[in-house]
C-alpha cells in the first residue's frame, strides 16, 4: 500500500527515496557486531580498517579475490560473517571482485552521495563494516553488479550451494 502511493506521481516518488535515503544515512544502524573506532582499529589491517570504516575503496586489480575461481564463501573480513558465494561471482572486467547477488540476509545497502550521483552503498548487516557498492549493469538473473572490495573479505574454499 505504501510502496504504491510512492509510484504515483513524481513529487511522492521523490519524497519515498528521501525517506530511504534518510534512514540509510542520518540515522544510525545498529548491528549485532558493534565496536568502537579504535577497537576496529586495533583489529583490522590499515587497508580493511580504510574500507570497512571509513569506506575507501582498494585500487582496481589489486585484490588477490579476483583471481578466486574455486568453490566458496567469501566473509566479511571485520566479523567472519559470510557475505558472498562464488556461485554469484563474475568476471565484470573492472578489477573488483564482482557478484551478481548477495548471500541472504549477509549484506545491507543504503544510497551514498559521495559522488555527484547516487550510488548504492552496500555493507555488512552483521558489523556496518562498507564492502562496496551495487550497480544495475550486472548479468541475469538478477542484473545487479555487487561491486565490492577484495580487501574487505576472506575467502573460505568449501562446497556451496548454487
Ligand atoms: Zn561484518
Amino acid at each position: 500500500m505504501r510502496r504504491r502511493q510512492f509510484l504515483v506521481g513524481g513529487a511522492a516518488a521523490v519524497a519515498g527515496l528521501g525517506f530511504w535515503s534518510t534512514r540509510g544515512t542520518a540515522v544510525a544502524e545498529t548491528f549485532p557486531v558493534s565496536m568502537s573506532d579504535a577497537a576496529w582499529k586495533a583489529k583490522l589491517d590499515p587497508d580493511a580498517y580504510a574500507v570497512l570504516r571509513q569506506e575507501a575503496t582498494e585500487r582496481p586489480f589489486s585484490s588477490p579475490l579476483n583471481h578466486i575461481e574455486g568453490s566458496g564463501l567469501f566473509h566479511c573480513a571485520g566479523c567472519d560473517t559470510p557475505v558472498y558465494s562464488s556461485a554469484t561471482k563474475f568476471d565484470s572486467g573492472t578489477g573488483w571482485p564482482s557478484f551478481w547477488q548477495a548471500v541472504d540476509g549477509g549484506v545491507a545497502t543504503k544510497t551514498d552521495h559521495v559522488l555527484v550521483y547516487a550510488r548504492t552503498e552496500v555493507h555488512c548487516a552483521t558489523c556496518g563494516g562498507h564492502l562496496g557498492h551495487v550497480f544495475d549493469d550486472g548479468p541475469q538473473p538478477t542484473g545487479k553488479r555487487h561491486c565490492i572490495n577484495g580487501v574487505a573479505m576472506r575467502f573460505a574454499p568449501g562446497p556451496v550451494s548454487s
